[in-house]
């Protein structure tokens, strides 16, 4: 094997599964955690339930919608009509009832794809309006799993704030935040002196919670207003930098809502199982 192709195969690895099963760890580890001290403090264990199953259910959901363009056998029922400049070539599609379709050409999947789809190089597919590859929930966020992915963001970043508080809360119990104790707040030194025996295992585990945990919040806050932002304006990262308006970016920040959330969509916040008309992904056609 070259040397590129195991370093491609290590990175593979540590993407399509190191990422995620850290992150299935660490929301765990925070839940139990979390369970445990309630339990001993005699305390109500709902929101230890409510929060992780919320993050488990929209994680299911993120997988059963992919935003894949889904491929038809059916011959193109329409004309094309490609328009060549040397940056771009623009395809519009008239279909049989006239109206035209902007479609692309996508030459890794070999394939005609509407016009704000964008090739994975992860996922190997076309992904309709991606956002980005998500490679701690394994996956691509597009269109129809936008929604799943914002929730998910959402709940973790409360379950994890909610966590973080009684775990923190337990460890000023045995070390002080102020002074020289305060160290002990950072993962590599708990970890250096648990090696020396200057530390228990059970603090190395929380510290390395806390200080996770910590840098999952932030993210996680990070991700929910970027996702909500993409959301209301109806665009992705990619078209911000790129300053691509999309078709009907003149619309309101409600029918931007629905687009991606369906009727009613904020249910989704509270019931990720609400069934809402999943959104239509145009099909893709052979070249
Ligand atoms: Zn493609
Ligand atoms: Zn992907």
């Amino acid at each position: 094997m070259l040397y590129s192709e195991a370093s491609d195969l290590i990175a593979v690895i540590f993407l399509n599964y190191v990422l995620p099963t850290f992150n299935a760890i660490l929301i765990a580890g925070i839940t139990i955690t979390t369970a445990k001290i309630r339990i001993s403090e005699g305390l109500s264990l709902i929101w230890c339930y409510f929060f992780p199953a919320q993050i488990i259910l929209n994680w299911i959901q993120f997988y059963r919608q992919p935003s894949f363009i889904p491929l038809t056998t059916e011959p193109i029922p329409a004309l094309i009509t490609k328009t060549n400049d040397l940056i771009q070539r623009d395809i519009s599609i008239t279909m049989p009832d006239q109206t035209v379709i902007k479609y692309k050409e996508c030459y890794k999947c070999d394939l005609y794809v509407p016009e704000r789809s964008h090739h994975c190089p992860y996922c190997k597919k076309c992904v309709y309006i991606l956002d980005h590859h998500c490679f701690f929930l394994g996956y691509c966020v597009g269109r129809t799993n936008m929604k799943y992915f914002i929730t998910f963001c959402m709940w973790a970043a409360i379950g994890t704030a909610y966590g973080l508080y009684h775990i923190f809360d337990v460890m000023t119990f045995y070390r002080s935040i102020s002074g020289k104790e305060a160290m002990f707040y950072f993962f590599p030194f708990t970890f250096a002196m648990w090696y020396v025996e200057r530390a228990a295992d059970f603090e190395v585990f929380y510290i390395f919670l806390l200080d996770f945990g910590l840098g999952a919040l932030i993210i996680c806050i990070f991700l929910t207003s970027m996702g909500l932002y993409s959301t209301l304006n109806n665009s992705t990262p990619y078209e911000d930098r790129k300053n691509i308006k999309a078709d009907g970016s003149d619309k309101s920040l409600l029918d931007n809502f629905e687009a991606v959330f369906g009727r009613h969509g904020y249910f989704h916040f509270v019931f990720p199982m609400f069934p809402t008309k999943a959104t239509r992904i145009p099909v893709g056609y052979r070249r």
